[in-house]
């Protein structure tokens, strides 16, 4: 397919290596300096100007929604947008009304996996779109990642990917809090993981991704919590599920709390370049001084 990629950033850049792998044909472009091995356009349009299918991957909803402006009226009719940034579920829909008025189709198809699964092409897709259009760019999904679940209409791609945060978040948050409480109450580390991950209070983050060093398997703890998932980005996550809650009158004070929680982390605290796991450090030293890795 020919493929107009906007955005070439440490997502975007791999995505689109692993799209001219598989014999696409690429057009990039990006507003800061792009990597070298990317055919590049001048600007957003002339990368969207005559492709099939127009791939953004983009820091926020704002820079989507100007993006789009720019792309959309260079896209040949029929032609598909594929939206794969991590935005505000309303921009997403605001974004898919615009392409349908030019005659074009959306898909939100935010992912998970982070750098390393845009790099080794094992990202999940989170997709909401016409299924016409999902069916359209299904084979760029098989490229960049492993799994692709259509999850309905515009903007589900992107309800699905905050709900799934706004669990991980929180239970991050509870599997540190408990390994504080564990370690007050003189109870092994190890013995706590062997229990817990076994036990009812098991979960990713306690299974997959045990935020103390040393226990369960590798994750970044084990690597001075370097990401991984920095916790600006899930404090970025909890911000766009806080917005929804509020647009759609949803209760959802759990999210609310790991909210506020992160964001002292990251804004207060300044440790937004850490791993999302260094909440445990963050709460065995009560907030105070270095994180005691
Ligand atoms: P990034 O900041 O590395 O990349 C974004 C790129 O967009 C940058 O290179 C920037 O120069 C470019 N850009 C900004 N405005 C532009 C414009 N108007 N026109 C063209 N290019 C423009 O961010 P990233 O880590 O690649 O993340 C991209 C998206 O993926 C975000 O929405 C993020 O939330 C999501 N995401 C990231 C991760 C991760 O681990 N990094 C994981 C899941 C989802």
């Amino acid at each position: 397919m020919k493929i107009g990629f906007v955005g070439l950033g440490n997502m975007g850049a791999p995505m689109a290596r692993n799209l001219m792998a598989a014999g696409h044909q690429v057009a990039g472009f990006d507003t800061a300096a792009a990597p070298d091995d990317i055919p590049l356009a001048t600007t957003a349009a002339e990368a969207a100007s005559g492709a099939d299918v127009v791939i953004t991957m983009l820091p926020n909803g704002e820079i989507l929604r100007a993006v789009a402006s720019q792309i959309h009226p260079a896209m040949p009719k029929g032609a598909v947008h594929l939206d794969c940034s991590t935005v505000d579920v309303e921009s997403a829909r605001n974004v898919a009304q615009a392409a349908e008025a030019s005659g074009l189709s959306c898909v939100d198809a935010p992912v998970s996996g982070g750098i390393g699964g845009a790099t080794n092409g094992t990202l999940t897709f989170m997709a909401g779109g016409p299924p016409e259009a999902f069916d359209t760019v299904s084979p760029l999904f098989e490229v960049m990642g492993q799994k692709a679940v259509h999850c309905g209409d515009a903007g589900n791609g992107q309800a699905a990917k905050i709900c799934n945060n706004m669990v991980l978040g929180a239970t991050m948050i509870a599997t540190c809090e408990a390994f504080v409480l564990a370690d007050k109450l003189g109870l092994d580390r190890q013995a706590m993981y062997d229990v817990v991950s076994t036990s009812s209070g098991y979960s990713w983050s306690m299974n997959a991704y045990c935020p103390a060093p040393g226990v369960g398997p590798q994750s970044p703890a084990d690597n001075d919590y370097r990401p991984g998932f920095a916790a600006a980005l899930m404090l970025k996550d909890l911000n766009l599920s806080q917005m929804a809650a509020k647009a759609a009158d949803a209760d959802t004070p759990m999210g609310q709390r790991a909210r506020e929680i992160y964001a002292q982390f990251v804004e207060d605290e300044g440790k937004g370049a850490l791993d999302f796991s260094a909440m445990l450090p963050r709460f065995s030293n009560r907030g105070r001084g270095p994180a005691d890795t």
